[in-house]
């Protein structure tokens, strides 16, 4: 068993998923609690007991389970007991109460909840639908669940079924909203690792490769496109000497300096320490001033590293873009720029 707080601090590490699950074990396992008064209210004790067994499962499940599911990433086994809790526990209380009362839509659940586990062969898909649909069915056609089996008064039983056809509700539509919130983390999270460079958080040169287009013909506000390539002088030598780790700090702290200095424009890693800056609007003078202020910042501002503080310059090349001019053309004029600079002495910007 896990206590309370050992579960909830492994609970606060873990993803969107795996904290939906804890609340809707917590959901289920409450709503049992709450019908076990309801059942001896209306004299149906045999119900209350079975309830009082449902608590125990969706408890077991959380405490028993819970902490072993999350590490194991496998929830298949606290999947079939909730599969196999709510058919039984909703087949008898239909038995005992007939299907006025509305237990069979806590079947109709079951059609949507297995494709919450991810873990589940087709089969066991396949199972569990056909499964569910058949006792639905069953229910709506058996004599066996037609009429209550202890006497109860049409009021209470309709209370009870708009009680169920609530919840029932209710979970319908958390579950598929949660289910569109966790489609588009996910998706979210995708996106960012797709274009985001784990090392410097700068966009990657995908980013650009898809923004290309919409540069090319001047959409979404590429009115006057620049760039601007910044490599970082002698980087081999600071790695020899300084150590790969030391070399990596840098390529981070630099990249923080191009994004908190970067008042009009996006910052791109291009290549390992060589960046790329676009600007959607520029003209040579604003690119200039934009350039120098660069190169002065990281000129000015050491790496710290185990080291100490780490003297770093950069060499900036860029340029314009012109009217009908590929992006392609117009980036290996600003790589040109930056090869003059490197010829040049470094630590310096040249824009053709
Ligand atoms: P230059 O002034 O002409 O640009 O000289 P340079 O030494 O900076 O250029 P060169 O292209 O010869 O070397 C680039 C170095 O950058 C070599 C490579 O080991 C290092 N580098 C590339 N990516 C990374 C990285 O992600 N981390 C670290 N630590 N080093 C990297
Ligand atoms: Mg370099
Ligand atoms: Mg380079």
């Amino acid at each position: 068993m896990t206590d309370f707080k050992t579960l909830w601090a492994r609970l606060q590490i873990e993803n969107f998923y795996w904290k939906i699950g804890f609340y809707a074990l917590c959901s289920a396992g409450l709503v049992h609690a709450l019908f076990i008064p309801l059942f001896l209210l209306i004299n149906l004790p045999v119900m209350a007991f079975i309830n009082v067994f449902s608590v125990f499962i969706y408890w077991y499940s959380i405490f028993g389970l819970g902490l072993q599911t999350i590490e194991t990433r496998n929830d298949g086994l606290i999947g079939w007991l909730v599969f196999t809790e709510l058919i039984g526990h909703n087949l008898l209380a239909t038995y005992y109460l007939g299907k006025d009362a509305g237990f069979e839509y806590y079947i109709y659940v079951l059609a949507v909840l297995p494709f919450f586990i991810f873990t589940y062969r087709q089969s066991v898909y396949l199972f569990r639908i056909f499964l569910v649909i058949s006792l639905a069915l069953l229910i709506d056609v058996s004599p066996l669940f037609k009429t209550p089996k202890i006497s109860v008064s049409q009021e209470t039983l309709s209370l009870i079924h708009h009680l169920n056809l609530f919840v029932f509700l209710a979970v319908l539509s958390a579950l598929s909203y949660l289910y569109a919130l966790y489609a588009k983390a996910h998706q979210d999270q995708l996106e960012s690792h797709v274009y985001i460079d784990p090392l410097s958080g700068l966009y990657n040169r995908r980013f650009v490769y898809e923004m290309q287009k919409e540069i090319e013909s001047r959409q979404n506000g590429w009115e006057n496109p620049a760039f601007l390539l910044v490599d970082i002088d002698h980087f081999k030598a600071f790695n020899d000497t300084y150590g790969h780790d030391c070399g990596d700090t840098a390529i981070a702290q630099v990249a923080t300096s191009l994004q908190k200095n970067l008042s009009n424009g996006i910052a791109v890693r291009w290549g390992g320490e060589e960046f790329l800056l676009l600007f959607k609007r520029a003209d040579p003078a604003t690119l200039q001033t934009a350039a120098e202020r660069i190169r002065q910042i990281i000129a000015t501002h050491p790496t710290r590293c185990r080291h100490g503080n780490l003297p770093l310059t950069v060499t900036a090349g860029g340029t314009i873009m012109r009217e009908g001019e590929s992006f392609h053309a117009a980036l290996k004029r600003a790589d040109t720029a930056l090869y003059q600079g490197k010829h040049l002495g470094r630590n310096r910007v040249v824009l053709l």
